[in-house]
């Protein structure tokens, strides 16, 4: 069990999602008063220097961490990953243009769903029809010459697929929901044209989501400032450094720790081979001997989601019971496919881990 003061069970849930305990630690302490600041980060206006230079270093750690290069900004917004759906292609997708869209979650239709209301949309693959239980395949993608876009979605939280390669676009620019592997591992900033996420999975509590786009792509929102609803368009937020509004103040600061903390252990390549090597402790006990099965397929397994089944729903029930009693906290799958996820994002503790794969014996043990 992880331990601190006070006692904290081992968290699977797929987000709003563990944070690292040094960070909990550090808003704990400095809550009442940021040292020199004299006020609560929930107390300072979002118009102070101090607020500008917790956004000022939270945007250049990201800078850091992602290697973003310098003709894309890194915006601080609202609404969750939901509202991006709406956004981009309120944003991206001009009258005329067809946007297209890999259909390889449950995410990803929900997407679709939103650009259908705002312009063409074209589904350029789908795995629907297999319960997205794998990615489409490049071979499989009918993409359009000179399509506005193309949206996929790296890590299908639902789902537990995850892209090892991105799809290729040729020139045309790849937007990328990102919401529940940002930061988890090495990303190329340079092959996206949009790349956003919620913040609740690797990168913070909720609240914040965090938008980067290229350049020239705002010169798309720039041309609709008199039709888009001011708070829609990428453009203002850009100009106005994110603080065209207030911003949600305590999810950046948060967010803005995490950042540092993943600094510390060794920025994404350090975080990518933590993630391995968890994912690979609890891929090779769903494998050991057939007892637990795998929704996804292997080539596509996600390293932050790891979703897997038992024999009958009624032994999932026993499971998700007895682990929670265990104190591993939240391993029910998402109910649109039921069975078990362990979501287990970069502050994820690898002792936990552990802990599940010993239940899962000792479970298989008294009831295989
Ligand atoms: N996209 C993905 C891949 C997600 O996992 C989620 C949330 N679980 C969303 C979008 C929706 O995010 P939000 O709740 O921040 O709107």
């Amino acid at each position: 069990m992880a331990t601190t003061a006070v006692h904290r069970v081992f968290n699977f849930a797929a987000g709003p999602a563990v944070l690292p305990l040094p960070v909990l630690e550090e808003i704990q302490r400095d809550l009442i008063a940021l040292p020199g600041v004299h006020m609560s980060v929930l107390e300072i206006s979002h118009r102070s220097k101090a607020f500008e230079s917790i956004l000022a270093q939270a945007e250049a750690d990201i800078r850091t961490l992602g290697g973003v290069p310098a003709n894309y900004k890194v915006l601080f917004l609202q609404g969750g990953a939901s509202t991006q759906f709406s956004m981009v292609p309120m944003n991206l997708l001009d009258a005329g243009a067809t946007a297209d869209y890999i259909d390889c979650g449950s995410w990803a239709e929900k997407a679709i769903k939103e650009a259908k209301k705002i312009g063409t949309v074209n589904v350029a693959a789908s795995t629907k029809a297999e319960n997205y239980g794998r990615l489409p395949r490049q071979s499989e993608l009918r993409l359009t010459p000179g399509a506005a876009y193309v949206h996929v979605t790296s890590n299908n939280t639902i789902e537990g697929t995850e892209y090892k390669t991105l799809p290729d676009t040729g020139t045309v620019p790849l937007v990328n929901d990102t919401s529940s592997d940002m930061f988890s591992r090495p990303i190329d900033v340079a092959r996206h044209g949009l790349i956003y996420a919620g913040a609740q999975k690797n990168m913070g509590p909720a609240g914040l989501t965090i938008v980067i786009v290229r350049e020239d792509l705002l010169q798309r929102s720039v041309a609709k400032k008199a039709a888009l609803p001011t708070m829609f368009n990428y453009a203002v937020h850009a100009e106005n450094s994110s603080l065209y509004n207030t911003p949600p103040a305590f999810a950046v600061y948060a967010t803005g720790l995490v950042m540092k903390w993943i600094l510390q252990q060794g920025g994404l390549t350090a975080m990518a081979a933590v993630n391995e090597r968890k994912g690979g402790k609890l891929y090779a006990e769903i494998d050991r001997t057939g007892y637990y099965r795998g929704t996804a397929a292997r080539e596509d397994r996600s390293l932050m989601n790891v979703t897997f089944r038992l024999g009958t729903e009624e032994l999932e029930k026993q499971f998700i019971k007895e682990s929670t009693a265990a104190g591993l906290d939240g391993l029910k799958g998402h109910r649109a496919v039921g069975g078990m996820r362990a979501s287990i994002y970069n502050a994820f503790p690898e002792d936990g881990v552990d802990a599940l794969v010993s239940f899962m014996r000792d479970f298989e043990q008294k009831n295989g």
